[in-house]
C-alpha cells in the first residue's frame, strides 16, 4: 500500500465517504472543514441505490435504512390532480437494496461522521485549505491556521463552490443551468408517498412540483422555477405557495401546511464537469468540486460517494498513484458522463415544455439503468 496518510479537505458526502472508505483501509486521516460547527438543520434528498450499495460498502447501511424511507416508485401527474401513470425507479443498487429512499440531509450527515469518528478520523473544523506544496513522494498542506503537514495525498472535496480548483490547474468552472430551487420540508399524512406534477400550462413560473417522503411524517417538498428569487415582496413560504398555487390533489395539502416556521430555502442551480484529470502531482478533487449537476435524475450525492469509494479502493492497492488516478478516471468519466448528459438534457426540456420528441421517461430510465453494475 503506497498512502498511508491523507487529509481531506470538506466535510460533505464526498469527503466523509472518502474518509471512511480510507480509514477503514488503515490510512491516517484528517478531516477539516471550513464551517466552525456541523449545521444539524438542512433539506431533504433523494438517495439512489448506487449510493446505498457504497453506503453498505462503508458500514452504514443499517443506520442509514433506519432514518430513511424507502421507495421503489413514484407517481406522475398534472397540476390538475390528474395521475399520468407510476414510475418504477430502476434498482441502481442491485435488487437487495431499496432503488430510492428520501432522506434527510443532517440525519445522514451525522451518520458518517459517527462511522468517521469511531474509526478514528481527526476532525478539525473551522479550517481551510491556504495553500499546498507537491514534494515528489508527498505533499504539504498550508491550513488557514498556519500549520504545515506532510501527506501522502491531499483530497479537496470542497463542493462546487471550491476555492482550490483553479489551483489544481482545472480551468473548468461552474455555470448556471437556467434552473431555481425552492426545497421545504414539511409535514405528509401516511397515506402520501411521493409525487411529481407538471404544470398543464406556463401560469405560475414553476417548471414542476414534486414531493419526497423523508420520515414517517415528514417530506421534501421542491419547486423546479427559474433561477432568479422573484422580487414580489412575499416571504418565502408565501412565495413557494404561488408557485404552487394551481396545483391540486396532495399538493393542495402540502401548500397549505407550509408557513413561516417551514424550513425552506431557495438557490440558483449551477453545474459543472471536468472531463478529467482532477489532480495536481498529489492533491485530487473529487465529487461536486469536478461534477455537479441539476438534480433531475437524483444523482448527485451518489456520484461522489462512489468518486469516494473507488478512489479508496485504488489508491490502497499496491503501486503508483499516477497509474492509480489512471485507472481511477478510466472507470468514472464515462459513467459521469452519462449522468451529466442525461441532467443536462432534463435541465434543458424543463426549460422549453413541449419540445419536439422530448422524451424525459426514456432519458431518465436509460440514465440510472447504466448505473447498475458497479462502477
Ligand atoms: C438543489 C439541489 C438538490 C439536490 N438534490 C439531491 C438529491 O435529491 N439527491 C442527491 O443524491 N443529490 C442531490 N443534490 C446533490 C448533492 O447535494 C451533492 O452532490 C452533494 O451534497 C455534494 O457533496 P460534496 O461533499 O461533494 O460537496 P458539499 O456537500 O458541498 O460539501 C463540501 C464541504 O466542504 C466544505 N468546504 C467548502 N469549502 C471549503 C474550504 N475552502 N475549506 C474547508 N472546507 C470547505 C463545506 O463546508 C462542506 O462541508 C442536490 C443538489 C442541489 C443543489
Amino acid at each position: 500500500m503506497s498512502i498511508r496518510s491523507v487529509l481531506i479537505v470538506g466535510g460533505g458526502f464526498t469527503g466523509l465517504t472518502a474518509a471512511i472508505a480510507l480509514a477503514e483501509r488503515d490510512v491516517a486521516v484528517t478531516l477539516v472543514d471550513k464551517a466552525p460547527a456541523w449545521a444539524r438543520v438542512g433539506h431533504g434528498l433523494t438517495i439512489q441505490g448506487n449510493a446505498l450499495r457504497v453506503f453498505r460498502e462503508i458500514g452504514v447501511i443499517d443506520r442509514v435504512l433506519a432514518v430513511g424511507q424507502p421507495e421503489s416508485s413514484v407517481t406522475l401527474a398534472l397540476a390538475d390532480g390528474t395521475t399520468l401513470g407510476v414510475m418504477p425507479t430502476p434498482a441502481t443498487g442491485g435488487d437487495d437494496l431499496p432503488p430510492t429512499i428520501g432522506a434527510l440531509r443532517p440525519d445522514l450527515h451525522e451518520i458518517l461522521v459517527d462511522r468517521a469518528e469511531e474509526l478514528g478520523v481527526e476532525i478539525r473544523l473551522g479550517l481551510e485549505l491556504t495553500d499546498y506544496v507537491n514534494n515528489g513522494e508527498t505533499a504539504t498542506s498550508i491550513l488557514s491556521d498556519g500549520r504545515r503537514e506532510e501527506w501522502d495525498v491531499i483530497i479537496i472535496a470542497e463542493g462546487i463552490k471550491s476555492q482550490t480548483r483553479p489551483k489544481l490547474g482545472i480551468t473548468e468552472d461552474r455555470a448556471p443551468s437556467g434552473l431555481g430551487i425552492w426545497r421545504a420540508v414539511t409535514t405528509r399524512t401516511p397515506d402520501m408517498r411521493g409525487s411529481i406534477a407538471f404544470p398543464v400550462a406556463d401560469d405560475g413560473g414553476a417548471f414542476k412540483v414534486g414531493y419526497t417522503p423523508v420520515s414517517a411524517d415528514q417530506c421534501y417538498v421542491f419547486v423546479l422555477c427559474r433561477p432568479e428569487r422573484t422580487d414580489n415582496g412575499l416571504e418565502g413560504y408565501q412565495e413557494v405557495q404561488r408557485l404552487m398555487a394551481n396545483f391540486h390533489g396532495e399538493f393542495d395539502y402540502l401548500r397549505e401546511s407550509l408557513n413561516a416556521d417551514t424550513f425552506l430555502n431557495f438557490q440558483e442551480i449551477e453545474w459543472i464537469f471536468v472531463d478529467g484529470p482532477w489532480h495536481d502531482g498529489r492533491v485530487v478533487a473529487l465529487g461536486e468540486v469536478v461534477h455537479a449537476v441539476p438534480p433531475l435524475i437524483a444523482q448527485g450525492a451518489a456520484q461522489c460517494v462512489e468518486d469516494a469509494l473507488l478512489f479508496a479502493q485504488l489508491v490502497t492497492e499496491p503501486g503508483q498513484l499516477s497509474d492509480q488516478l489512471d485507472a481511477f478516471y478510466a472507470r468514472r468519466l464515462p459513467r459521469l458522463k452519462g449522468v451529466v448528459d442525461a441532467s443536462l438534457q432534463l435541465a434543458a426540456w424543463e426549460q422549453n415544455p413541449g419540445t419536439p420528441h422530448a422524451d424525459p421517461g426514456r432519458v431518465m430510465a436509460e440514465a440510472l439503468g447504466a448505473l447498475v453494475p458497479a462502477p
